[in-house]
Formats: structure tokens, C-alpha cells, sequence
């Protein structure tokens, strides 16, 4: 064994990386919050969405991309290694525009990706013949579209069920309602202290959603977050014909149809709102008109762990040698790369360069700016 690593949260972020940890040999325990706690593992819309991230800075384009194109192999090892099919698939992902205003922000979005990416772009404007091929049930009304073939989607619940599986086949302990208060040396002793516990590791990875913020603080690392709600409506099982996701709307593969996706800015309690479900109804008849029939099963709202630049954060310690802390927003599409290449590179004790530019130092550069 290659030492003892402790996971604090076991979220999609926190379980992700302890399999990358577990399978670089290390004895893998993950401590977890209460079902009370926010858990936006288990309220996320499901995309593994590239086209649109990064637009703004090249290392964050290039490691959504990374994992993007790690997830066809990880979708089918997570299958043959635990029997769970998460659904997974990558067909492409439209971004719908209704008016002049839309394809207007969507072309400068467009332009501003490839701007960025040079010769590796992958994100496209289409027309709306195009988008009528694609998605047969879509509105006339639609003018065109940003396209990326590298976009897909996931059954986000299977997923956090596989993850788990694995967990268990490689070892990880996982243990409810062990709410960690601090991550300190004890002498040379890397700790983390609950109030009925302490433990000792050589690795300390801080993945506890939103709060990563607080924690991260007791072992001198900046994570600044903020809440972010999304509301999420359900419809029920239809016949199949959104083939290719977009920001806002998926089709399951059991056919109920995902669409919303809202974003409440330090909105702290989960829950939905009548103008904001409305509001989505309205924007998915609009891209769908068949929808008006769909019964709507269910919805619910969850609060995003958002940074506050929307990148991901990834620390290493300097005060508590050996403790890191990881938090994003897009956990979903990250997953490959962080049980890929995040856990084993902590195990290793570093970060690997294509994300040193994701570390919290950015924000001392804004504050001395
Ligand atoms: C509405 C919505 C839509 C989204 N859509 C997408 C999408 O389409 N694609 C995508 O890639 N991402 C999406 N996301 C984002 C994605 O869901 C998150 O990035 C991801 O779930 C974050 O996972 P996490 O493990 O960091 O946090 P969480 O899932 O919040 O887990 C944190 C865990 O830490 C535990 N914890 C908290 N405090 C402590 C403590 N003190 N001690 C021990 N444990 C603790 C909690 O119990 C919890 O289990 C969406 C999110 C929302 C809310």
C-alpha cells in the first residue's frame, strides 16, 4: 500500500477521486456528510457538456475536452467492471437559438471558442436544415445552432451508483455521517478532525461540495464558492426523438425528457418556484413543441457548488503537506479526468500541469490586481 488517503465528501467529486486514488494503491477511506447535507451529485441535469466551457480561458476548454474524450473507455470499463450501464452517450449537443438576440450571443460564443482553441476547435455554427435533421421534432421557429460533436449525456444516478460499486470492488471505505470539522497537522501528522474522530492520512483530498470552502480554509487553501440554484423538471417516458442534448433539454434513454436547468445565483435553498418552472415549460415548447402534451412527472431544485469564476479549483497545501482540495461545477463531465488523472497524480503528491492554472492562486492575482 502506497499509504492511507482520505476523501472528505462523497459526492461525485469526492468518489471519483478516490478511485483514482484506491487504484494507485492507496487505502482509500471516504468520509461523508448526512442525506441532510446539499448534494448536487444527486440533482445535476446529466450533461458531459464541452462546447461552451473555457471560452474564456484555453487550460479549462482543453480539461473539459480531456475528460470528454476519456468518458467513451471510462463509461465502458465502470460497465464491465461493475455491471452498471450509466447510460452514457455522445452523439453531439445543440445549442438551440429562437431569435436574432440568441444567434447574435451564439456566434460571438462560437467565435470566441475558436479564437481560443485555434486548430483544435470542435464547436461549430449550424443552420437550421441541420438542426431539423437532427432533431425531427424541434420548432420552425429555430434559426440555427452551435454544434460540438464531443457533447453527450449520462444517467447522473446510475453513474453515482457505479462509482460506488467500484469504490467497493477496489477497497474504499465509504462511512455515513462523518462530518469532518478541520484538516490540520498534528506535528508531522496530517489530520482530520471530526467531533467524535480523528484520523491520520498521508493524503488529505477536501471534496465536500460547497463545503469545501470552510474546510479547505483549515488547512490554508482558498476555495471561494458560491450556491447557485438549478430547477430541474421531469416529464413522463415518450417516444424517442431528442437524440442529441442541449444546454437545457435531454431525453433519458428510459424516454422521460430532462429540461431546466436554471441559474439562481446564491439562491441556498433547494426547492422549486412556480415563474421559474414556468419559465422553462415555456422555453421548452418553444425548442420542442410536442412537449405542450408531456405530463410532468416530477422537478426539484439543487444548489450548484459553483466557483467564482465558474472554473474548477484544484489545491495543494502548503501548510498541511499532503492535503489538497478539489471543487467545480461541472463534476459530471469532469468524472473521467478525476478518477483518471486527479487521484492517482494526488497519490503521487501533485497536480498534474494541465490544471495549474486552475489553482487558487488565480484569485490572489485578482485581489493584488
Ligand atoms: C441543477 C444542477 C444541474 C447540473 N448539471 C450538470 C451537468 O449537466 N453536467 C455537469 O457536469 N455538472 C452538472 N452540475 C454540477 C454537478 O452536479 C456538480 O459539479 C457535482 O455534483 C459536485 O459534486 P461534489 O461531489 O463536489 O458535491 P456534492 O454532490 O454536493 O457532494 C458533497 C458531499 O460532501 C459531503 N459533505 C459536506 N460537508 C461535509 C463535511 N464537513 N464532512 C464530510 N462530508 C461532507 C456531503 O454530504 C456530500 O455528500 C449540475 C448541478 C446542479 C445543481
Amino acid at each position: 500500500m502506497a499509504g492511507r488517503g482520505i476523501v472528505i465528501g462523497g459526492g461525485i467529486v469526492g468518489l471519483s477521486i478516490a478511485i483514482g486514488l484506491a487504484s494507485s494503491n492507496m487505502e482509500v477511506i471516504v468520509l461523508d456528510g448526512s442525506d441532510a447535507d446539499n448534494r448536487a451529485s444527486y440533482g445535476n441535469a446529466g450533461l458531459i457538456w464541452v462546447q461552451s466551457k473555457g471560452a474564456d480561458h484555453l487550460p479549462y476548454a482543453l480539461w473539459s475536452r480531456r475528460s470528454a474524450s476519456m468518458w467513451p473507455e471510462f463509461s465502458e470499463r465502470l460497465l464491465e467492471q461493475t455491471g452498471i450501464d450509466v447510460e452514457y452517450e455522445r452523439r453531439g449537443g445543440l445549442s438551440l437559438c429562437l431569435d436574432e438576440t440568441e444567434l447574435a450571443a451564439r456566434r460571438a460564443m462560437v467565435d470566441q471558442v475558436a479564437a481560443q482553441l485555434g486548430t483544435q476547435n470542435d464547436v461549430e455554427f449550424v443552420d437550421a436544415a441541420f438542426v431539423r435533421d437532427r432533431l425531427p421534432g424541434v420548432s420552425p421557429h429555430v434559426l440555427g445552432a452551435s454544434w460540438c460533436p464531443a457533447d453527450g449525456h449520462v444517467n447522473p444516478l446510475m453513474l453515482m451508483g457505479a462509482l460506488k460499486k467500484r469504490c467497493d470492488a477496489l477497497g474504499v471505505t465509504i462511512r455515513r455521517n462523518s462530518r469532518v470539522e478541520a484538516v490540520r497537522m498534528e506535528g508531522s501528522h496530517l489530520t482530520v478532525m471530526g467531533a467524535d474522530f480523528r484520523m491520520r492520512g498521508e493524503r488529505v483530498v477536501v471534496a465536500a461540495g460547497l463545503a469545501t470552502e470552510k474546510l479547505a480554509a483549515t488547512a490554508g487553501m482558498t476555495v471561494p464558492l458560491k450556491p447557485v440554484r438549478g430547477q430541474i423538471v421531469v416529464t413522463e417516458r415518450m417516444k424517442r426523438v431528442i437524440d442529441y442534448p442541449t444546454p437545457t433539454i435531454r431525453q433519458a434513454r428510459c424516454g422521460s425528457v430532462i429540461f431546466g436547468n436554471s441559474h439562481e445565483e446564491d439562491v441556498t435553498a433547494t426547492g422549486t418556484t412556480l415563474p421559474v418552472m414556468a419559465s422553462h415549460a415555456q422555453r421548452a415548447m418553444a425548442e420542442f413543441p410536442f412537449l405542450a402534451s408531456a405530463r410532468v412527472l416530477r422537478s426539484w431544485g439543487a444548489i450548484r457548488v459553483m466557483p467564482v469564476d465558474g472554473k474548477p479549483i484544484y489545491a495543494r497545501s502548503i501548510d498541511c503537506p499532503g492535503a489538497y482540495a478539489v471543487a467545480c461545477h461541472s463534476g459530471i463531465t469532469l468524472t473521467a479526468v478525476h478518477a483518471n488523472i486527479i487521484g492517482p497524480a494526488i497519490a503521487a503528491d501533485c497536480l498534474p500541469r494541465a490544471v495549474a492554472t486552475l489553482s487558487p492562486e488565480r484569485f490572489d492575482a485578482v485581489a493584488h490586481h
